[in-house]
């Protein structure tokens, strides 16, 4: 059966970006009604991790396994941000090892990458508890509607008033609308949504908001890198030796 529902924001996605920012707007307005609907069964987006049922107490984060903060800016709130997650220990400083490969698969020296500037940080339980904990941690999950498996397919905004369909037909209607996803605002959601309108950019036509016209143009030139994600099973009690030769690491596991 296809429902109706009404709130003064709508949140689409449930990876750590949009927990952290509902957590954050939460705290100042606390009357307001929420929803966040995401597409995946749970929290955590593409900070994921995987629960094997068959190995219990097996957790694998397959998406990112930590993230790093560069605050060359000194941003204050960011800070005072990060310092409450080490103190709540739902992260740490991430200090394992890591080593790169050039795209032959062969060893090479580690580059200063956008993934490794600044501070890496990891989460203390799995990368998807950490956007879990944030949620509950402000005592916020009763007051998020929480909408899983439910994908958005259409965005429709007409007399101040957002209208967001849903692939089975759900219908939700609101006054603000966040976004953490691109999904929605990208030329690939022409093929994976199958339509022939990015569904912002029929939602609000050229020239009607100039800084709506500057992002879709922006988000056009957007392409993504491949990448290729190893899991390296081991032993249990599983130890590595490792050299350097000719300024290449070898790890035997
Ligand atoms: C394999 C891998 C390794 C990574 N390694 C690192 C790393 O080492 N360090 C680092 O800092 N970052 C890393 N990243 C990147 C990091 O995971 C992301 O930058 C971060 O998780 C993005 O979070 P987000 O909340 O902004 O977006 P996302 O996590 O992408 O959240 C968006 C959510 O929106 C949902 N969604 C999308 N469209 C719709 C729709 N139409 N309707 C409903 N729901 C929708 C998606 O299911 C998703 O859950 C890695 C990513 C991957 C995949």
């Amino acid at each position: 059966m296809k429902s109706n529902f009404t709130y003064d924001l709508v949140i689409i996605g449930g990876g750590i970006s949009a927990c952290v920012f509902a957590s954050q707007y939460l705290k100042n307005n606390i009357k307001k009604k929420i929803a966040l609907v995401e597409i995946g069964r749970g929290l955590g987006g593409r900070s994921s991790t995987r629960i094997s049922k068959r190995f219990k107490g097996w957790k694998l984060n397959h998406g990112a396994p930590n993230f790093n903060i560069s605050n060359s800016k000194n941003n204050l709130l960011l800070k005072s941000y990060i310092d409450e997650l080490l103190e709540n220990k739902f992260i740490k400083i991430d200090d394992s090892d890591s080593f790169c490969l050039n795209q032959d698969l062969n060893p090479e020296t580690q580059k200063i990458s956008q993934f490794s500037c600044g501070v890496n940080y990891l989460s203390l339980d799995s990368m998807s508890q950490l956007s879990q904990k944030i949620i509950e941690s402000s005592n916020l999950k009763g007051k998020i509607d929480f909408y899983f498996e439910t994908l958005i397919v259409d965005l429709n905004f007409n007399y101040n008033e957002w209208l967001l369909t849903s692939k089975n037909g759900d219908k939700f209607t609101s006054k603000y609308l966040i976004c953490s996803t691109n999904l929605l605002l990208h030329k690939r959601s022409l093929n994976i949504l199958n339509t022939n309108q990015i569904p912002l950019r029929k939602a609000i036509p050229t020239n009607y908001d100039k800084k709506i016209d500057l992002l879709l143009n922006l988000l056009e030139e957007q392409t993504f890198i491949p990448r290729l994600t190893f899991l390296i099973y081991t032993n249990e009690n599983y130890s590595y030796k490792d050299f350097y030769s000719k300024k290449q690491r070898y790890f035997y596991l």
